[in-house]
């Protein structure tokens, strides 16, 4: 029987819901603010509002199998917990998986939003035809993936998939997590900007200088454009996003060997300013990939593929539905095979 799941994309200011059926096909998606400064109990009772009454009006679309919710931050897989984000802070430490299944009576499965963004791509965008792949996204911080055999990859304790604190420059920018260098600082859209006003500082980028005191938007966005339109300073910042990836993402190939590395968020719109420096890197930066590149191996083998995200924005949305369905599949699988075991 054909079944749905509410998804829901918790993020810093924007509250998404969407209903998704087990096709793949979004029925409806509601966006509103998350109004975060107004507390943990008011966002939570908001958003269980809005699922109520999705369900209500879905209730004759099929099963329920969940509700699957997308949060920023480190989630305790065990307890349902959110142990650490940066948006809402004041969510640490309290059972909200535990709390929205007992206010909404329905199982809840709560995953960080960058692991809900590779289940989307993996269920029904660039990775839908493999059974293993890793996926970043590069927004204002750079989040990752990893689906090996067609589930996430958690690690030890949820804390699994940290792509954007790979170390690419030992004594590089100071990031958020206390490191230094890592893939985020090189790679998101807030270092774009960055590497922009540094840039600009230092002399060099008369013609940046010039746009930014100008009418573009000054940001990852508007860089790219000056980009595309031939301004050498803007170019050179997409080629060091280019490096970055292709540092970050040839460790990941030299360790894991996947089929396939997927590249969404914001700043992967910026493709064709950063991918050719990125591949050309690729080649140099990975020893695996210097030998598995797809113009490297015979036609009709096995190689790597590096490539951008199908499901933009509503990629999360995908994969917070599709947990609940895999969930409950895996249940109904159990309870198959010890019927036929008994
Ligand atoms: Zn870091």
């Amino acid at each position: 029987m054909s079944n749905y799941s509410i998804a829901v994309d918790l993020g810093g200011t924007n509250l998404r819901i969407a209903v998704v059926n087990s096709e793949g096909k979004m029925l409806e998606k509601v966006t509103t603010g998350t109004e975060v400064q107004r507390g943990r109990d008011y966002v939570i009772r908001e958003m269980c509002d809005a699922i109520q009454s999705l369900t209500v009006k879905y209730r004759n679309a099929g099963e329920l199998a969940g509700i699957g919710i997308g949060v920023p931050g480190f989630i305790d897989m065990d307890t349902g917990m959110v142990m650490r984000s940066p948006n809402l802070q004041d969510w640490a430490n309290f059972p909200v998986r535990e709390e929205v299944e007992r206010r909404l009576g329905t199982k809840v499965i709560l995953e960080n939003d960058a692991n809900a963004a590779a289940m989307g791509e993996k269920w029904l965008g660039a990775g839908r035809n493999t059974d293993h792949m890793a996926m970043y996204t590069l927004g204002t911080g750079v989040g990752g993936g990893i689906v090996l055999y067609g589930r996430l990859w958690h690690g030890m304790n949820g804390m699994a998939n940290e792509l954007g604190h790979f170390n690419i420059e030992s004594e590089g920018h100071p990031c958020g997590c206390g490191g230094h260098g890592c893939l985020e600082q090189y790679a998101s859209a807030t270092a774009i900007v960055r590497m922009a006003r540094e840039a600009i500082e230092s002399g060099d980028a008369p013609d940046l200088a010039d746009a930014a005191r100008g009418d573009v938007e000054f940001t990852s966005r508007g860089i790219y454009q000056l980009a595309i339109q031939g301004h050498p300073s803007a170019q050179k910042i997409y080629r060091r996003v280019g490096r970055a990836l292709a540092i970050g993402i040839g460790s990941m190939i030299n360790a894991l060997n996947l089929p396939i590395y997927v590249i969404g968020g914001g700043v992967s719109s910026a493709w064709d300013a950063f991918a050719p420096t990125m591949f050309e890197e690729l080649k140099i930066r990975s020893f695996i990939y210097s030998i598995t590149a797809p113009d490297r191996v015979e036609k009709g083998q096995k190689h790597t593929v590096v490539t951008i995200a199908l499901m933009g924005s509503d990629a999360g949305l995908y994969g917070a539905a599709r947990l609940p369905m895999l969930a409950l599949a895996a249940q109904t699988d159990v309870v198959h095979s010890s019927t036929q075991t008994s």
